[in-house]
């Protein structure tokens, strides 16, 4: 089986020099496949039937370029049409037998009958291998770190890379962002969240409602607060404080969604203007319409960042780098520590193009507060950051720059362990 998951884990202590005390124990987000029927969707197309509502039954229907999208084509198989899928010519669907599988793959002008994939969070990278085998129910530490700083700190990350020296030149301002993640938290006071959309219903053969993308599950307000919180006097600064965030919420509260929620999102992306997507997610499943909904969003010119992930062994010889990542249109982005070196967990491989913090990455959380978190889900944020402070400069080929530009690490030029190296983007604006 494959899953998506969010690349990251949430550690219940505070690593802030000064005093700050240490609950000493290391807790991580676990999170268990939960066979939650849930489907995004602002249209809900055909029958309620609830005896349709199992998430084993999801598909993504794509038909051949240049065919009509039939909707017929699903409901005289004795399915229910979800949602229209545009972006891959397809329908996001229920079927209740595999023979309608086979039925209407045989069909002319079907390209393809795929799973849609349960997607869920996470593995700690350590002391559980192999995953998902080891996955537990153990729902995420509720108790996040106390209250903010009194004046704002700059994360170590935020630091390494010289986010805070691309200032000079640029801050994001106007960027817009869209984070596809478990929703952004408006509320909170270091954050200023422009718009939304939510794809995640808790009942599959009921729409979701769009207006719902506040985070339930606290991963997209951590990713969000790492791109742009606030330069302000309070908490914490992100990357590239002026860009505009957007929440796409495509995963539920245990941070599960499902492939058509991801294209649904997607399409969102383009269809909105948004500028920079990131995904701090991804399965080790290669899924062709994933595949053909993150090409198109990049040929319509939108920037994607995505997590290599937490599958990493060590060993540069095997490739654990997950999709969407691993495909060539999007930014696979992997993890270091404050000494630039990468974790063993996070997954390597000749995908992995830029390398940015994500080890003990605090950031805002989804009570209001701040949290400390590991994984190349924080990773990635940084480099979609970076991408917005050198869009706000007007530099038109970001992904280039940063890569032309970034910090060699490891062996001299690319390499499997290290990629281009560490994102640069005061380096990527000539600073
Ligand atoms: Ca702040
Ligand atoms: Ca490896």
């Amino acid at each position: 089986m494959t899953y998506l998951s969010l690349f990251s884990l949430k550690r219940s202590f505070n690593p802030k020099q000064g005093g700050r005390k240490m609950k000493g124990k290391i807790t991580f987000i676990i999170i268990a496949t939960l066979l939650l029927s849930a489907c995004g969707g602002n249209e809900l197309l055909g029958n309620s039937k609830s005896a349709l509502a199992s998430s084993q039954n999801r598909y993504i229907v794509t038909f051949e370029a240049g065919e009509p999208v039939s909707q017929a084509t699903v409901k005289n198989n004795g399915g229910q049409v979800l949602r229209e899928l545009p972006l891959v010519n397809g329908l996001s669907v229920l079927l209740p037998q595999q023979a309608a599988v086979h039925r209407i793959k045989a069909l002319k002008g079907i390209k393809s009958v795929e799973v849609d994939i349960l997607v869920h969070a996470t593995k700690p990278p350590t002391g559980c291998i192999p995953w998902p085998e080891c996955k537990d129910d153990d729902v995420t530490d509720p108790t996040p770190d106390p209250e903010p700083d009194p004046t704002q700190e700059m994360p170590w990350g935020v630091l390494r890379i010289g986010a805070n020296l691309a200032w000079q030149t640029a801050k994001g301002a106007g960027v817009k962002v869209a984070v596809l993640d478990t929703g952004i938290y408006a509320g909170h006071p270091d954050l200023i969240v422009a718009g939304g959309v939510n794809f995640v219903s808790k009942n599959p053969v009921k729409p979701a409602n769009p207006n719902q993308w506040s985070d339930d599950n606290g991963h997209g307000t951590h990713v969000a607060g790492i791109i742009a919180a606030l330069d302000n006097t309070l908490g914490v600064v992100g990357v590239a404080p002026e860009a505009k965030l957007f929440a796409v919420k495509v995963l539920d509260k245990n941070g599960s969604g499902y492939v058509s929620d991801i294209i649904s999102g997607l399409e969102w992306a383009m269809a909105n203007g948004m500028q920079v997507v990131n995904m701090s997610l991804g399965t080790n499943s290669d899924v062709p319409s994933l595949h053909m909904a993150v090409d198109a969003a990049a040929n319509a010119g939108l920037i994607l960042v995505a997590a290599a992930g937490n599958d990493g062994d060590g060993n540069p010889l095997t490739n654990e780098v997950d999709y969407p990542g691993k495909y060539a249109s999007v930014i696979a982005v992997g993890a270091t520590d404050s000494s630039d070196v990468t974790p063993y967990w996070s997954s390597e491989g000749s995908e992995v193009e830029l390398f940015a913090p994500g080890v003990a990455i605090y950031s805002t959380w989804n009570d209001g507060s701040y949290n400390t978190m590991d994984g190349t889900s924080m990773a990635t944020p940084h480099v979609a950051g970076s991408v917005a402070l050198l869009l706000s400069a007007g530099i038109s080929n970001p992904r280039a720059l940063l890569m032309q530009l970034a910090e060699d690490l490891g062996p001299l030029g690319f390499d499997d362990s290290y990629g281009y190296g560490l994102v640069n983007p005061d380096g990527a604006l000539g600073l």
